[in-house]
């Protein structure tokens, strides 16, 4: 892409009421729009970024066997008073339809995956099964004052699985734990991401959270650093030692509840009376799990997490490009600069390679900070210093080294570091 055609700019102006840190330097690099608390665009390169985290979330929830759907998010009265929470899930965004019909907006789908599900398995033949969405969900936060991580309108990935027994629950249940481990640490989030016991609801005793340590996080945890892992602060009342070890030296840290796993039991199959038939012609109620994650939130995470005083550092793999090509003196008419850096973008590309190109005709000082404060993570400079030794300056965005690679070099230097 072409940063002269890139029709976002980057700004120094941000709206009056937004003092999360996340927010505020997504918009200052362009990424997101404020539309109102808790409601955001996503302009190109913030899109880009969102929509690598959802693919990675895609990925790995296909890779444990998840088959993904998309469901409505308006949805009707009935299905929530059948489960008790049309008055009782506190955050549901309520409103009429024409035909004076009342909806809420979805804040989580067991109310409609459930019957869904029920037109479609009804023996022991048919399960296990595994359904997911990607999906933007809607809550009536209170406070919605901490930017992507906490939104009134948000993504989540949210898996529902369905079961014959709690056997098999448990056994998916510990396979959907790894797949999260696996999103985390594509995501750049591995090493201070805790597994985290927190309450679970009519069925088990625990839900597990996946909490990522971060200073501006609104959760507090306990962790236990004999096991690595941690106990939500909510339950730690009744909870003040490790339960696995029993460990009673807990180090308490702020954190972002960036995923949350669930078993249900069988509560929503029984609201719907959802039953299959078993080996012996028995019926029996389905047991259900369910596996929520918020790419949004996660993108928030990654920028509260990977900053400097510059700008966004993005982990490889989210980035919105791999490289920021960068031409410096292409005004010059004496130069050929210009040409160098278009042949150079184009042969990246044909390599395969994302590349931001900053082919605009402004200063050196604004391009490096544009650079740093969108935070590719390979930076590229083409100058007419640097050509005067055919060569190009090649920079991490987490590194303050910078190295002269041969013309001819850069797309393997690319792939190498
Ligand atoms: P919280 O306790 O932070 O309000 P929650 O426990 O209500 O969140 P879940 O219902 O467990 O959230 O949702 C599953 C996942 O969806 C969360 O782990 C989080 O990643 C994401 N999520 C939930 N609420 C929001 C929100 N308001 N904005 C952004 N992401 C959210
Ligand atoms: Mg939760």
């Amino acid at each position: 892409m072409r940063q002269s055609e890139l029709f976002t700019k980057t700004t120094k102006e941000l709206p009056k009421d937004e003092t999360s840190f996340n927010a505020q330097v997504l918009i200052r690099a362009g990424f997101i729009d404020k539309v109102s608390a808790g409601v955001y665009s996503f302009l190109p390169l913030g899109h880009r970024v969102h929509e690598k985290i959802k693919n990675i979330v895609r990925e790995e929830m296909n890779a444990i066997g998840g088959q993904e759907i998309f469901m409505p998010a308006l949805t009707p009265k009935e299905a929530w008073e059948t489960t008790d929470r049309w008055e009782n899930f506190n955050v549901l965004f309520k409103l009429t339809g024409a035909d004076k019909k009342e909806y809420a907006l979805g804040a989580t789908h067991e109310e409609i995956i459930t019957p869904l599900v029920k037109k479609h398995v009804f023996s022991y033949k048919d399960l296990p099964t595994f359904v997911y969405q990607i999906q933007t969900k809607f809550r009536n936060e209170l406070r919605a004052k901490a930017g992507l991580l906490r939104g009134r309108e948000f993504s989540m990935k949210d898996l529902y699985s369905f079961h014959t027994s709690e056997e098999d629950l448990n056994e998916y249940y510990k396979l959907a734990q790894k797949a999260y481990f696996k999103i985390f640490e594509r995501c750049g989030l591995l090493d201070l991401t805790y597994l985290t016991l927190a309450s679970g609801g009519a069925f088990s005793k625990y839900s597990h959270e996946f909490q990522t340590l971060a200073k501006n996080g609104e959760d507090l945890i306990h962790i236990c650093e004999n096991c690595n892992i941690a106990i939500n602060k909510e339950i730690i009342e009744e909870q003040k030692v490790c339960p696995t070890c029993d460990n009673k030296k807990l180090v308490e840290e702020k954190a972002i509840e960036v995923g949350n796993i669930f078993k249900l039991g069988n509560k929503f199959s029984k609201d719907f009376g959802f039953r299959y038939t078993d080996e012996d012609g028995e019926k029996k109620d389905v047991v259900m799990g369910c596996y929520g994650i918020g790419p949004s939130r996660i993108m928030g995470t990654i920028v509260e997490i990977h900053n400097d005083k510059n700008g966004i550092i993005w982990p490889d793999e989210i980035a919105p490009f791999k490289v920021h090509l960068i031409v410096l003196d292409n005004r010059q008419q004496t130069t050929d600069n210009k040409e160098k850096a278009d042949a150079l973008y184009e042969k990246l590309q044909e390599a395969g390679v994302e590349v931001l190109y900053d082919d605009r005709e402004i200063g050196a000082g604004e391009k490096f900070a544009d650079a740093d404060l969108i935070g590719c993570p390979i930076r590229v400079l083409v100058s007419a210093k640097t050509l005067k030794k055919d060569s190009v300056e090649v920079k991490r965005r987490d590194s303050d080294e910078e190295e002269l690679v041969g013309i001819r070099d850069v797309v393997n230097k690319i792939f190498s570091i």
